[in-house]
C-alpha cells in the first residue's frame, strides 16, 4: 500500500478536502503547505510575515523558504512511516528540491495524485469557498492568478512526474465520497 504521496491539481480540485479522507484511511500524515503558511501568517511568525505577501498576492513564497519548511517538517517524527503532501513541490526546482530532501532521508515517493477538474467548476467551488471562509486569496483577482500560477508552473511539475511513470489521475468531479472511492481504488 502507498505509503508516501503527493496529491497534485489546480487551485480548488478539492485537495484538502481528499488528503484528510486519504491521511486518515491510510494512516499517514497529511502535509498541507497552504495550511502552514495561513497558520503562521495567523500567529504572526516570522514566517507567517515573510509569506503574507505572497500568499495573499496569490504568488508562490520563495522556493527557499519552502523547501527548507518541508525539509523540517518531514524529519518530524509522524512523517517516518509515510505521509501525504497537499501544496509541495508546486514548480519544478521545487521537484529537485524535493528529490534530493528524500533522498537525504532515505525514502522514496510512492506515487502522485492528480484531482483534475474543469475551470468553470474550479471557479465557481473558490467563489464559494470565499464567502464560506472568507480566504483573504478567494478574491475574483487572486483565484484568477492562481490558477494561471498553477498553469504556468504547476502543470510542468505534474508533467514531469508523468514521465517518471508516477502519475495517476482521478477526476474531481462529484460528492466528496464518490471522489473518494475513485480515490482509493487507484490507490490499491
Ligand atoms: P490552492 O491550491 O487552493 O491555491 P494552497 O492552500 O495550496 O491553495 O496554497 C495557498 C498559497 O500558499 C499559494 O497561493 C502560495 O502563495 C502558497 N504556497 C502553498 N504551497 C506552496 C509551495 N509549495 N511553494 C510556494 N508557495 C506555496
Amino acid at each position: 500500500m502507498t505509503r508516501r504521496m503527493l496529491i497534485v491539481g489546480p487551485p480548488g480540485a478539492g485537495k484538502g478536502t481528499q488528503s484528510k479522507k486519504i491521511s486518515e484511511e491510510l494512516g499517514i500524515v497529511a502535509i498541507s503547505t497552504g495550511d502552514i503558511f495561513r497558520e503562521n501568517i495567523k500567529g504572526g511568525t516570522p514566517l507567517g510575515q515573510e509569506a503574507q505577501k505572497y500568499v495573499e498576492a496569490g504568488n508562490l513564497v520563495p522556493d527557499s523558504l519552502t523547501n527548507r519548511l518541508i525539509e523540517d517538517r518531514l524529519s518530524w517524527d509522524d512523517a517516518e512511516n509515510g505521509f501525504l503532501l497537499d501544496g509541495y513541490p508546486r514548480n519544478l526546482t521545487q521537484v529537485e528540491a524535493f528529490d534530493e530532501i528524500i533522498a537525504r532521508l532515505g525514502v522514496e515517493l510512492d506515487v502522485v495524485l492528480e484531482l483534475t477538474a474543469e475551470k468553470e467548476e474550479l471557479v465557481s467551488r473558490l467563489a464559494k469557498r470565499a464567502q464560506q471562509e472568507g480566504r483573504s486569496d478567494d478574491t475574483e483577482d487572486v483565484i484568477r492568478h492562481r490558477l494561471e500560477v498553477f498553469e504556468s508552473e504547476t502543470s510542468p511539475m505534474i508533467a514531469e512526474y508523468s514521465t517518471r511513470g508516477l502519475l495517476k489521475q482521478v477526476d474531481g468531479l462529484g460528492a466528496v465520497d464518490e471522489v473518494n472511492a475513485r480515490i482509493m481504488k487507484e490507490l490499491r
